[in-house]
C-alpha cells in the first residue's frame, strides 16, 4: 500500500509502498476514509531536534483518523468488518489510572504503551496510507449514524482538542461571558462551534488572514479581529474593559501568547494549545490577578464520543478541503503556507472496499 512516511526529523515526508499490516491478537486493520493535516505534523517536520521526544521517525504521518473496521486480529468481538469508526490517536499502557479513565494522552505507564508518549502518527505508522494498524479495539469509536468517515476524521483532533481545552474551562464560560479564540485553522475553526455549541459564552475571534476571519463568522464568532497593535484594545472595549474569560491560543507564539495574557479578564484562563513555541512570562503583576494559565494536550475517549455525537446531531461542521493521498504532501504545503480553508484531509478510500 502507499503511505506518506516521515523518514527522519527536519526533513519533508515521502510517499512509499510499504507491506499492508496483518493485524496480530487485540489488534484491528482499519482502511482509512480520511486522515487529517495537523499543523503539528509540520512541526514534527520542521522544528524537532533528534531527542526531543520519546519517539522518532521513520513512521507515517497522520494521527487525526477515521475509517471502516477491515480485518480483525484474534479475539476482537466488539467491533465488525465494515464499521465505521473514529480513531483515538493517543495509545497509552490501558491499564494504568489515567488510560482506565480513557484519558490515554497521559498514560503513566508509558514504558508498557507500544510507544511512549504517542500513537499512530507520532511515532508509530499513522493514517497517511491506504490502511491503519490499530493496536487495541478499545481506540475505535463507532461513528454515529449520519456521520460522514471523511468530516470525522478532523474530530479525532481538531475537534477533539478545542473540545477538551473548551469543557476545561467549562465553569468559566456562563452568561455574559467571553471567549477569544487566537487561530481559525483546523481547530479553530472547530473550536469556535464548540464554544456556540456548548457554552453561552461571547466567542471573538482573532486571524491575520481574511478567510480565517470569514471562516470564523461562518462558524458563529460575534466578532472577528485581525491581530495587530489595537487588538487587545479592541478586546477590552467588546467588554466593557473587563476582558476574555478565556483565552484559547491555537496558535502559541510569543505574540499571541501576549497579547491572550494582556486581554485576559481577572480570575481568567489562558489556555496554550498552539506549539508554536513561544513563551509567556508568568510574573504577580505579568497576568491578571488570579488569572490560570494552562496547556491542555489532545483530549479523551469519553470527549470523542461527545464530539461526534454534537456532530452527527448537526452541531459542528467540519469545514474540509480534501486531498488524494498522492497529493498528501501538497496538503502539507499548502497548510504550511497558510492556503487551507478549515482542516485539510487526505482522502485514501471514498467507499469502503472489503
Ligand atoms: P492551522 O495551520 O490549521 O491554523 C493555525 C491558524 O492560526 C491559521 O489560520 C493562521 O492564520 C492563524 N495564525 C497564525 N498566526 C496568528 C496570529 N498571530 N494570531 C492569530 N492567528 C494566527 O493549525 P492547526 O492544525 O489548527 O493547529 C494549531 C496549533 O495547535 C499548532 O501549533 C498545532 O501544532 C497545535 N496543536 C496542538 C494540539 C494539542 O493537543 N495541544 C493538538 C493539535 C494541534
Ligand atoms: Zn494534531
Ligand atoms: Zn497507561
Amino acid at each position: 500500500m502507499r503511505a506518506l512516511r516521515l523518514n527522519s526529523w527536519k526533513s519533508e515526508p515521502v510517499l512509499e509502498d510499504v507491506p499492508i499490516p496483518e493485524p496480530g491478537p487485540g489488534e484491528v486493520l482499519v482502511q482509512v476514509s480520511a486522515a487529517g493535516a495537523c499543523h503539528s505534523d509540520l512541526h514534527l517536520m520542521h522544528d524537532f531536534e533528534a531527542g526531543a521526544l520519546p519517539w522518532a521517525p521513520p513512521f507515517t504521518l497522520g494521527h487525526e483518523n477515521a475509517g471502516w473496521v477491515h480485518t480483525l486480529g484474534e479475539g476482537v468481538d466488539s467491533v465488525e468488518p465494515g464499521q465505521p469508526v473514529a480513531v483515538v490517536g493517543a495509545w497509552g499502557c490501558g491499564a494504568c489510572a489515567h488510560c482506565r479513565d480513557g484519558i490515554e494522552t497521559y498514560c503513566e505507564r508509558p514504558d508498557r504503551a507500544p510507544v511512549p508518549g504517542g500513537g499512530g502518527g507520532l511515532g508509530l505508522d499513522g493514517g497517511m496510507a491506504e490502511y491503519l494498524l490499530v493496536p487495541a479495539a478499545r481506540h475505535l469509536v463507532p461513528l454515529p449514524d449520519g456521520l460522514d468517515p471523511v468530516d470525522a476524521a478532523p474530530l479525532t483532533d481538531a475537534g477533539l482538542t478545542p473540545y477538551h481545552a473548551v469543557r476545561r474551562s467549562n465553569a468559566k464560560l456562563g452568561p455574559g461571558s467571553t471567549a477569544l479564540v487566537f487561530g481559525v485553522g483546523g481547530l479553530g475553526h472547530l473550536g469556535i462551534q464548540i464554544l456556540r455549541a456548548t457554552t453561552a459564552a461571547r466567542v471573538i475571534a482573532v486571524d491575520p488572514r481574511e478567510s480565517s476571519r470569514d471562516l470564523a463568522k461562518t462558524c458563529g464568532a460575534d466578532l472577528v479581529l485581525a491581530p495587530g497593535d489595537d487588538l487587545v484594545e479592541h478586546v477590552r472595549e467588546a467588554t466593557a474593559g473587563h476582558g476574555a474569560d478565556v483565552v484559547l491560543d491555537f496558535v502559541g507564539s510569543d505574540e499571541t501568547l501576549a497579547a491572550g495574557a494582556a486581554s485576559a479578564r481577572q480570575l481568567g484562563d489562558i489556555t496554550i494549545v498552539g506549539i508554536a513555541g513561544g513563551t509567556l512570562p508568568v510574573s504577580f503583576f505579568g497576568v491578571p490577578y488570579e488569572a490560570s494559565v494552562q496547556t491542555t494536550y489532545w483530549g479523551n475517549r469519553r470527549e470523542l464520543v461527545e464530539v461526534l455525537d454534537l456532530a452527527s446531531r448537526g452541531l459542528l461542521h467540519t469545514e474540509t478541503t480534501l486531498y488524494t493521498l498522492e497529493d498528501a504532501g501538497q496538503a502539507y504545503r499548502d497548510l504550511a503556507h497558510g492556503t487551507v480553508r478549515g482542516r485539510a484531509v487526505v482522502v485514501p478510500h471514498d467507499s469502503y472496499q472489503p
